[in-house]
């Protein structure tokens, strides 16, 4: 939440209220077309198979359905999900933690963060089979090697203002507030193509 200050509401707020307006169906997701047609396909046939997913990464701006889509991905898959960011794992035993606790074909979502080298240490473990799902703002930081090893590897982008609209429609009618359609449009076309930053305007509009 770069652009608005709700400090005084706190995170905890903030995180409620932006999960309780995240779609968990790739049918209540709106926009990305390609991404989703793509990434639905690939859900069906991995269960199809069997096989858990490939390890996918998610590319774009903060604010466009990272974080959701990984979830609708498990949700799809009918997969447990544990979401874990870059600084959270500093030491190598708190990924191993993490890993070990995975159940067969479950999702894990990386956020991951650029800024730290990684762990010079290295330590083998069994694991069952998973599916990790990085995201990051900057893929093109990533190293060659780290990237090559997502065999899904998709670009999220900027939402126009019709898509935009039809979210904030959508999250009003789950807060319960009534919103009219040119009014959804005018929050639409001050949100900078970010699906939170929409939400977090229709927060401050009602
Ligand atoms: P990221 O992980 O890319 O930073 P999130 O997945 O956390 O973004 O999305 C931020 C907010 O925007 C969430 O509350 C989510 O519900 C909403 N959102 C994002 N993309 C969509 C979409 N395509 N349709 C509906 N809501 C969306």
């Amino acid at each position: 939440m770069e652009d608005f200050d709700i400090r005084h509401e706190g995170q905890v707020r903030e995180k409620d209220y932006e999960n309780a307006l995240r779609p968990l169906k790739f049918q209540d997701f709106s926009g990305q077309k390609k991404v989703v047609e793509n990434l639905s396909i690939f859900v069906e046939a991995a269960k199809y198979r069997g096989e858990p997913l490939d390890h996918t990464l998610l590319h774009g701006p903060p604010g466009l359905g990272k974080t959701t889509l990984s979830n609708i991905i498990a949700n799809e898959l009918g997969v447990g999900f544990k979401l874990t960011s870059g600084p959270v794992l500093d030491k190598p035993g708190d990924l191993a933690g993490i890993l070990t606790s995975l159940e067969p074909n479950d999702v894990l979502f990386i956020d991951i963060l650029i800024d730290k080298g990684p762990s010079a240490r290295s330590i083998q473990i069994d694991l069952a089979p998973f599916t990790l799902v990085g995201a990051t703002t900057r893929s093109g930081l990533l190293t060659a090697p780290l990237r090559a090893r997502f065999g899904i590897n998709l670009h999220l982008e900027y939402y126009d203002s019709t898509t935009l609209q039809k979210i904030i429609l959508r999250s009003a009618s789950i807060l319960g507030v009534p919103i009219e359609g040119k009014a959804a449009g005018e929050i639409a076309s001050r949100s900078r193509g970010t699906p939170r930053i929409a939400n977090a305007l229709l927060r401050r509009v009602r």
